[in-house]
């Protein structure tokens, strides 16, 4: 589907789920998806090989899965740098088996033990190669509020992304972020830089005080002190830590809906007990 066409009736709400961690358990991801009804996302999108997760084989039989047993939109995930263009096209052939034609282009990060393959440096090098070959493929890609860790500066962080817009990338995913500053701050740098692709906000619920930090200290995103003082004031506490997590990423979406945020994109780390909660008190905004 045209990614377009989703961003113009209201503000998307999408979610993200990852495929079971261990091998021979696809069955397990029912509860999630089955959990995650009454939401209704725009669309979900599924990881590919995210945290070391050999994901390869089951990405797209879930985003089979989420569209002919749920009929909502997926979005598959796909990563370049270890693939060879080899391998890009068995995966477009695994795509179009399985009628899913929306795909979420990202480079990846490299492997500890394994050589990366070199015929896509970039996520960029991946949307041109998709465009050329698959171009019933819609792609989204990815970008970093708060400038991808790798990046030499923030402008060229800005200009790259404009190369995967002109490259074909219709919709950006943002990183997750703890400060709406730094959403509204990065916003305006792509409409300066002439970005007109529609641009989600990743959130992500906190759940426990070492899993965030685990994650922004893997992914560079920064902890502001409203959200530093929770953390410690409530870590032994965990009835009060997750009221006081969730109204935190409440207020976010809510602060983001209000400032016309095209999407809000849930990092739902197969809780829709979490994912219920928060549409649960944001879905009349939307
Ligand atoms: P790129 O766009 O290639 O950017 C990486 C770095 O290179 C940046 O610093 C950028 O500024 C720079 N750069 C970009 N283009 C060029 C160029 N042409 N020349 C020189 N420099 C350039 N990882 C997974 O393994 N599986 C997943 O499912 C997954 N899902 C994700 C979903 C979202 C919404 C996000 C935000 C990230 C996800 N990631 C996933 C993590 C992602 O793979 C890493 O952040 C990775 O390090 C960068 O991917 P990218 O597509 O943004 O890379």
């Amino acid at each position: 589907m045209e990614m377009k066409e989703i961003f113009k009736k209201h503000t998307v709400f999408s979610v993200e789920i990852f495929p079971p961690k261990k091998p021979g358990t696809i069955e397990s991801i029912y509860s999630t998806l089955d959990g995650l009804s009454g939401i209704e996302p725009d669309f979900i999108s599924c990881t590919y090989g995210a945290g070391g997760n050999s994901a390869d084989t089951s990405t797209i039989d879930i985003c089979k899965i989420i569209k002919e047993k749920y009929r909502i939109l997926p979005i598959a995930h796909l990563t370049c740098v270890n693939n060879t263009k080899e391998d890009i096209d068995l995966i477009v052939q695994r795509l179009n088996e399985a009628g899913v034609t929306n795909v979420l282009a990202l480079r990846g990060d490299k492997k500890e033990g394994v050589e990366p393959k070199n015929d896509f440096a970039h996520a960029s090098d991946l949307i041109c190669y998709l465009r050329q070959k698959a171009p019933h493929i819609h792609i989204s890609a990815a970008c970093y509020p708060e400038t991808h860790p790798d990046s030499g500066s923030a402008v060229s962080d800005i200009l790259y992304l404009k190369e995967k817009e002109n490259c074909g990338a219709e919709h950006f995913i943002s990183q997750l972020f703890f400060d709406n500053e730094d959403f509204y701050d990065f916003y305006e740098k792509t409409l300066i830089a002439g970005i007109k692709s529609p641009i989600e906000a990743g959130i992500m619920p906190v759940t426990t005080k070492s899993g965030i930090l685990r994650m922004v200290s893997m992914c560079g995103a920064s902890i502001p002190k409203k959200l530093s003082r929770i953390l410690n004031k409530y870590e032994n506490d965990p009835a009060a830590f997750s009221d006081a997590c969730m109204a935190y990423a409440i207020d976010q979406i809510s602060d983001l809906i209000a400032n016309d945020t095209a999407g809000i994109h849930l990092y739902s780390m197969n809780r829709p007990d979490i994912a219920q909660r928060i549409y649960g008190a944001v879905k009349s905004m939307l």
